[in-house]
């Protein structure tokens, strides 16, 4: 690190938990963001100002008037430009030091397999079941820790799948494809701004600590937030042994 980096970052180094050889890991590091919208948006800012080397953000969505309530990386000025786009602009406005890489695609397959496989980790933050089990998918295939959030009206919730252990479950176990699995899409159903907030920041703080292999992270810990009382919910998951998905991994 330069001078300018270790000023930069000088409070991330003050605590013993990174320091500066943590910091030094964080600016290798490549995270990978399915999603620009409401999660995304708070997990990308975090993890751009936390100096996280590489970005790459992934979603083929346009800035529409009705996301600036909560999308929060994208200004009023962005409207009619690509998310990805938007986002990579806000990014850098914060961050010149680091890579970040605008996809400006719904990845699918043989793209989602390679980005995940480059990555170190992966941040679902998007809208929708099939997204979501393409890219659990993608990170049981590749070992990749998958931080996952979801949040509609009220309702939330974040887990981490550190699918680099074979112990661990995967979002398969949780939902499995053939189970009620419903999408509930905010345009239909409404959401909370803050609520996003909230559980976007609490993915790039699971980001950093799986990265860094710190603390305590929610791997196989499902977290439910009601935003009206911000009563938590804690659920323990546990691998299912049947898992199409990742029963052989
Ligand atoms: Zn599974």
């Amino acid at each position: 690190m330069n001078d300018r980096q270790l000023l930069r970052y000088s409070r991330h180094i003050l605590l013993p938990e990174i320091d500066i050889s943590g910091q030094e890991a964080l600016l290798k590091a490549h995270v990978l963001i399915i999603g620009a919208g409401g999660l995304g948006s708070p997990a990308a800012l975090y993890l751009a100002a936390s100096g996280i080397g590489k970005l790459t953000i992934c979603d083929g969505d346009i800035v529409d008037l009705t996301n600036l309530q909560r999308q929060i990386a994208h200004p009023s000025s962005a409207v009619g430009l690509l998310k990805a786009h938007s986002a990579r602009t806000t990014l850098s406005g914060l961050n010149p030091d680091i890579n970040i890489v605008a996809c400006s695609e719904y990845a699918k397959e043989a793209h989602l397999q390679q980005l995940v496989a480059e990555s170190d980790a992966v941040i679902d933050a998007s809208d929708n079941f099939e997204t979501r089990h393409n890219i659990n998918k993608a990170c049981v295939e590749n070992q990749k820790p998958l931080i996952s959030g979801a949040a509609v009206r009220f309702e939330a919730q974040v887990c981490v799948f550190d699918l680099r252990s074979e112990h661990s479950p995967c979002y398969h176990c949780l939902y499995p494809l053939d189970g009620e699995t419903e999408d509930m899409p905010c345009a239909i159903m409404g959401v909370f701004s803050p609520l996003v907030g909230i559980i976007g920041s609490i993915q790039a703080a699971e980001t950093i600590k799986t990265l860094l292999k710190i603390g305590e992270t929610l791997n196989g810990r499902l977290q439910l937030l009601n935003g009206l009382t911000m009563n938590w919910r804690t659920i323990k998951l546990k691998k299912d042994p049947y898992c199409s998905i990742c029963q052989h991994k």
